[in-house]
């Protein structure tokens, strides 16, 4: 029984010559956390953006709780994404920044203050809601933005490369905050990394990919022990 599972997916952008991705197929268990590991260029990201909705698949199916989400309309997938570069509103508080996507699905004031308070907590944000993106460091603009992601409640929550824009010290404690933010919430979480080590410390489960193909499929004890 899988929460998500994605089956012969395939992307070929127009006029190119061979298929970014090419017949993959995975699932995932509720609450677990998958990494997509593999070069640059070999098609992490065009599968996170078909998840996301971003990109429409050549071919193949993406199904979400028993459903497939060609089905569902966009605004009521409720995926949550991360982007590589935070995608803060600049000119927002981090409050304000949170407290968008309530905004859009019609949470009123009261109840959206309260949600916006308990994922500032979530990510160790307290008391700085009230700042703007540029008066935050950097790891606590990528809480803010995970903070943003997660305030919707999101069924499934995509990473794009979580921490390739931070430096290695701040990497290694996103890396473990990530992780327990994710076991605490209990959310079922997909990210895409060209790290081997932060793929192997991060995730339950790994999707080794090359040239738009899984290569390997498993647990990181199962991928390491592989001779
Ligand atoms: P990765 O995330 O593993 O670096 P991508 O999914 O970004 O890989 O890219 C896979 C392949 O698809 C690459 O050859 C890339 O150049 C190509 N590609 C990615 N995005 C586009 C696009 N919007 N249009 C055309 N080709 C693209
Ligand atoms: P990443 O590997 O992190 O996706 P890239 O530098 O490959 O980053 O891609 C940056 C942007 O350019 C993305 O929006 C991607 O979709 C687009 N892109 C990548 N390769 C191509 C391509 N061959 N043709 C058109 N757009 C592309």
């Amino acid at each position: 029984d899988f929460h998500v599972g994605v089956s012969g997916l395939v992307k070929v952008y127009p006029g190119a010559t061979a298929p970014a991705v090419d017949n993959v197929t995975f699932s995932l268990p509720r609450g677990e956390m998958l990494a997509l590991l593999g070069p640059s260029g070999c098609g992490k990201t065009t599968i996170l953006r078909m998840i996301a909705g971003l990109v429409d698949p050549t071919a193949g199916e993406i199904v979400l709780n028993g459903r497939s989400i060609a089905a569902i309309p966009v605004h009521k997938r409720n995926i949550g994404m991360v982007f590589q570069a935070y995608a803060l509103f600049p000119h927002m508080s981090i409050a304000e920044n949170i407290a968008f996507g309530l905004e859009m699905r019609g949470v009123d004031r009261s109840e959206r203050d309260q949600r916006v308070r308990r994922a500032l907590d979530l990510v160790k944000l307290s008391g700085l809601g009230e700042r703007r993106v540029s008066q935050l460091s950097g790891g606590q603009q990528q809480r803010a933005a995970i903070a943003r992601s997660l305030v919707i409640d999101p069924e499934l929550l995509l990473f794009d490369e979580p921490l390739s824009n931070l430096d290695a010290k701040l990497r290694d404690e996103m890396r473990d905050e990530i992780r327990d933010i994710q076991a605490r919430t209990g959310v079922t979480a997909i990210f895409v990394t060209h790290d081997q080590e932060e793929a192997l410390s991060m995730a339950d489960r790994l999707v080794v990919m090359s040239n738009g193909k899984v290569e390997q499929i498993g647990t990181p004890g199962d991928i390491f022990d592989r001779p």
